[in-house]
């Protein structure tokens, strides 16, 4: 970690130096840009306006944005960093689901997915580089944790992937990408609120799902800040099993999150989904089905069952289809409204649990995928 935080500033200094010292505006909600403005003597519709221009259109500079003066444009030009990442690849897997790489100024890489639907576009983002929860079935928690995203390098990943793909409405984002998006509480608010702005992405809020391993005290204020749809990873109905795969359930065990999830205040209509990654031999037993049905009685809810995306290196297998489908419908008989995650992107590493980033000074970056 020390070497990648020293690094991080060496590349900065040299690569631009006065780059690094300009905020980025990415980082501002709308409120926070007028506040700005205004103590800077801009009237405050030029912030709505600015807002408008960096989330409706994605543009590659200021100066992108004629219907301001030149002096204006210019002056937004010194005093603000517009984008803070570079894409470094794409990949497109034969189901149309693709994939970026995308490198921050620090060297750190992150990836992002576009999982177009019938009907919708989904973008998977991260929000931190690595991940601290070790969850022993993920790729990227075998990776470690490296730092938090900030809100602009959230938002860019939306802004880009709008740029590299203009034809394409993006109509739903998942927090399902690298990191634990409880863990970047501050930022992820933030960019959520961005990212909802009418003015903004406008992305209605129940259309942008947080998935989180389910750390307490945050999950219990997440709905009081933001609107959005929760999906928790439960992967277990019994503490037993769910303690080997998540290593946050010895502090946070299922009764606790179970209860937690019971107390949100949803509003009308909206579930919970809980994500069930079903594993050989694990957690795919019959029993913890009738288990899992159980534990979920009375709480608006619906099971999202991935069967693993084996990760060469990890110990654990995808069950048999037909161990899908007879968990899957001893959920349905017990009254569980289970459905099955189809599984995009596998052919690029683009699937869940197998995302990764690496620094670009990391030999084995070109050879990852
Ligand atoms: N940290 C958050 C956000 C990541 S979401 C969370 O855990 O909810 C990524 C989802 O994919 C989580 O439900 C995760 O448990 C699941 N996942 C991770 N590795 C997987 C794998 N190899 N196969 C299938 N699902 C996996």
């Amino acid at each position: 970690m020390s070497t990648s935080v020293s690094d991080s500033v060496s590349s900065r200094i040299s690569a631009d130096p006065g780059e690094a010292l300009r905020p980025a505006i990415k980082d501002q909600d709308l409120a926070g840009l007028e506040a700005r403005f205004e103590r800077q003597g801009i009237p405050a519709f030029r912030a709505r306006q600015i807002f408008r221009w960096l989330y409706a259109k994605s543009p590659a500079s200021f100066d992108e944005m004629t219907n301001l003066s030149r002096e204006f444009r210019v002056a937004l030009e010194c005093e603000w960093d517009l984008h803070v990442m570079e894409e470094r690849r794409s990949e497109t897997s034969g189901d149309g689901t693709r994939k970026w790489l995308f490198a921050l100024r620090d060297g750190n890489l992150i990836e992002t997915v576009l999982i177009p639907e019938y009907g919708r576009n989904t973008l998977c983002i991260s929000t931190q580089v690595g991940c601290a929860m070790k969850c022993s079935f993920c790729l990227t928690g075998t990776e470690g944790f490296v730092r938090n995203l900030s809100t602009a390098e959230i938002l860019d990943q939306i802004c880009q992937v709008k740029r590299g793909e203009p034809e394409r409405k993006i109509t739903n984002v998942v927090l399902m990408g690298m990191g634990e998006p409880l863990l970047n509480y501050d930022a992820v608010i933030r960019a959520i609120r961005v990212m909802s702005d009418s003015a903004g992405l406008g992305i209605s809020s129940r259309r942008i799902t947080l998935s989180t391993v389910g750390v307490l005290p945050k999950l219990r204020r997440l709905l009081e800040d933001v609107n959005v749809s929760i999906a928790i990873s439960l992967h277990a109905a019994s503490n037993e099993i769910r303690g080997r795969l998540v290593p946050l359930n010895k502090k946070y065990p299922i009764e606790d999150l179970i209860g937690a999830c019971r107390e949100l205040s949803l509003p009308a209509r909206r579930r919970i989904t809980f994500e069930y990654t079903l594993i050989e031999g694990v957690n795919d037993a019959l029993e913890e089905a009738d288990r899992l049905a159980r534990l979920l009685h009375g709480i608006p809810s619906k099971v999202n069952l991935i069967p693993l995306n084996e990760n060469p290196g990890l110990p654990y297998r995808r069950p048999t289809e037909t161990r899908v489908a007879e968990f899957q419908s001893r959920l349905r008989v017990r009254g569980v409204n289970a459905v099955r995650r189809a599984t995009r992107g596998a052919d690029i590493s683009a699937a869940c649990g197998q995302l990764k980033g690496r620094r670009e000074t990391d030999p084995v970056a070109s050879g990852s995928h």
